[in-house]
């Protein structure tokens, strides 16, 4: 069962979702010992209570269900948790190999230490926002073919598919998480846009990383799937050259997460990154992001960069698809190599579950021009 958080006839209640409709857990879970969990209307409570609570919520829930079905249509999803910090890793080795081959185009496509451990950044949590809320183009600094420098709305706003993961138990400062404890602090995964505006981000990402180009906006799904619900979608990661270091060798419970996404531009389908391939996978993204003693707090955000596969229709980026712009993506409502004012991007996602398909929560988010200043 997905959970989301929605305002209700006025109230913020907590939902669960079962079918086309949902399970008001709030309402359901009243007069039970879990009603605490519930009773803010957000899932920071549950998240902050740890795996043996998640899954006694999850049995108890099974006997709520007959009760408090409210129809999707009459909720307004919300923000489902308080984003703690947010990470965003650069996990995909197609995706690293096609924009370094953009980028760098007379360098090695991917950097020295990419095979060694999981680039990543620390992104801005408070610009974090739910699916469906609408994304305002970005201003900013672009150098023209020319080298003069340009300021005015991004002309290369993209996307980028994306697989979160959301903390739930926090950890000590100065305690590493090894790879084994994911569970333990993990509670769910959600789908993100990393929305990018590459001129920008081409402009000013050496030698610190990626910072306007990418803080303005990032969308994720309203529904999280619990890891409970997912343990029939692990399978084998890509084999490992090098071998990894000791603290991410995952060879002993190697962890890939097998869901397959669907991005969709204005309703057409354009691509199908598989979750599968990821060099990195989600437990060694933690163990590493948490390796030099840093903590996580219940509410961390932790994105897998942009899901990539080998084949061209399998590329989670415009910047990807579109070749920088060169190699234009031939559409039903025009040739689009970026997004233009207006373009409403979802991203789906399916994965096996115990008994049968099971679906995550979509992100999708449009388009909007910068309001003019009075
Ligand atoms: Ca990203």
């Amino acid at each position: 069962m997905n959970y989301g958080s929605a305002l209700y006839h006025g109230r913020r209640i907590v939902v669960g979702r079962v079918g086309d409709a949902a399970l008001d857990l709030t309402a359901a879970s009243l007069g039970s010992e879990f009603a605490p969990l519930f009773a803010d209307g957000s899932l920071d409570a549950l998240l902050a209570a740890g795996r043996p609570t998640w899954q006694a919520v999850h049995a108890a829930a099974a006997s709520w269900a007959e009760h408090d079905l409210i129809p999707l249509e009459e909720l307004t999803m919300l923000l489902p948790f308080t984003v703690a910090d947010y990470v965003d890793f650069y996990a995909s080795e197609q995706h690293a190999t096609n924009v370094g081959r953009i980028f760098r185009p007379d360098g090695d496509a991917l950097t020295p230490n990419w095979k060694h451990l999981p680039i990543g950044y620390h992104g801005r949590a408070g610009t974090v926002v739910v699916s469906g809320v609408d994304v305002v183009r970005p201003s900013g600094q672009a150098r023209e073919p020319d080298g003069s420098i340009r300021f005015g709305p991004s002309r290369r706003l993209d996307i980028e598919a994306e697989v979160g993961f959301v903390v739930g138990t926090p950890s000590r400062q100065g305690i590493p998480v090894p790879i084994a404890d994911f569970a333990e602090h993990v509670f769910g995964v959600c789908l993100v846009n990393d929305w990018s505006a590459r001129d920008i981000q081409s402009w000013e990402y050496v030698p610190l990383g990626p910072f306007l180009g990418k803080s303005f906006a990032t969308s994720i799904s309203a529904w999280i799937t619990p890891l409970d619900d997912l343990d029939a979608a692990w399978t084998a990661p890509p084999v490992r050259n090098p071998a990894p270091l000791p603290y991410l060798d995952d060879s002993p419970s190697p962890a890939a997460l097998d869901l397959a996404l669907e991005v969709r531009l204005n309703g057409e389908l354009i691509s199908r990154p598989p979750f599968a391939g990821m060099y990195w996978t989600p437990p060694q993204l933690l163990a590493h992001l948490t390796v030099n003693g840093a903590s996580l707090r219940t509410g961390d955000l932790i994105a897998s960069g942009t899901v990539s596969g080998p084949e061209r229709d399998q590329r989670g980026s415009l910047l990807e698809l579109s070749w920088n712009g060169t190699e234009p993506l031939q559409l039903a409502g025009g040739e689009r190599s970026f997004l233009l004012d207006g373009d409403e991007v979802t991203i789906t996602a399916t994965a096996l579950g115990r008994e049968g398909p099971i679906t995550l929560g979509e992100v999708t988010g449009r388009i909007v021009a910068q309001p003019a200043t009075p």
